[in-house]
């Protein structure tokens, strides 16, 4: 048997709580709290103890899917990420670009609120950023 518990983040909120991942024979089996950090002191609210419950549900997406027609079909993230570059640029020509928006996510890391930020003002030309924190 290995066991190790991985130092991580919270996923959930913005409070970014560390939190332990315990790892058993390459599997997640549970999370632990950190004692040493100043925000969450040994402790973590009901979605930090469920923060890894999405691992291995049956329901989670594990590929890209694009519509087509009445279903959905599987694709590959170049393909997905292709379509939705293709699309934005559509509609930032055809509408201009604030007919665009741009939600981000606690969800997320600062750097990848900050890289999202960066694609709505350097590449779409648009101001329109807004955070799931405001809603
Ligand atoms: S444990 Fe709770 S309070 Fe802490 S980051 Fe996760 S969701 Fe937020």
């Amino acid at each position: 048997m290995e066991y190790q518990n991985i130092l991580t983040t919270c996923i959930y909120c913005g409070c970014g709580c560390p939190l332990y991942v315990q790892i058993l024979d390459g599997e997640i089996v549970g999370v632990l709290p950190s004692k040493e950090h100043p925000i969450s002191r040994g402790q973590l609210c009901i979605k930090g103890w469920n923060a890894t419950a999405f691992v291995y549900h049956s329901d989670r997406l594990k590929t890209p899917l694009i519509r087509r027609g009445d279903s959905l079909e599987e694709a590959t993230w170049a393909q997905a990420l292709g379509l939705v570059a293709q699309r934005l640029a559509t509609i930032r020509d055809e509408s201009g670009p604030d007919s665009i928006g741009f939600l981000t996510s606690a969800k997320c890391t600062n750097e990848e609120n900050y890289l999202l930020q960066k694609l709505a003002r350097a590449v779409i030309k648009t101001n329109n950023v807004d955070h799931c924190a405001r809603l």
